[in-house]
């Protein structure tokens, strides 16, 4: 995604309206109601100039959960919000996978003062959809 040059608060702004687009009302046994539990293990990492970051989660989720998969960016600056596993959740339940890995790289920006830099943002993930 390219945006031209912002400012942090703008840059603030622009993602909570993302965040609030994003959250869908609806929660998993809605939309996925042969769906037990999903766990969602997630490798993120990202450098930059200023250094580089690493986090290892584990993300239950539950059918009550909302159905919003969204896993923020670990740069704080990104101007995204992050990496959206929604359609990666969708496919493999449609085709009643029980296990689906694969990777992210961040579509963001790395600052909103740096339009022409692009996220150096990346997440690796290994989903686990158990069934009723
Ligand atoms: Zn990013």
């Amino acid at each position: 995604m390219y945006r031209k040059h912002m400012t942090d608060e703008k840059n603030c702004k622009f993602k909570q309206m993302m965040w609030q687009n994003a959250h869908t009302g609806v929660c998993v046994e809605q939309l996925y109601p042969e769906v037990d539990s999903i766990e969602i293990h997630y490798i993120r990492d990202h450098s930059s100039a200023f250094g580089s970051s690493h986090r290892d989660d584990v993300w239950k989720v539950t059918p009550q959960s909302e159905a919003c998969f969204i896993i923020e960016c670990l740069n704080p600056e990104c101007s995204t919000i992050g990496f959206d596993l929604g359609s990666v959740i969708s496919s493999a339940i449609h085709y009643h996978k029980t296990e689906v890995s694969g990777e992210m790289d961040c579509e963001g920006q790395e600052a909103p003062d740096h339009p022409e830099q692009s996220c150096d943002g990346h997440v690796e993930y290994t989903i686990k959809i158990v069934y009723k």
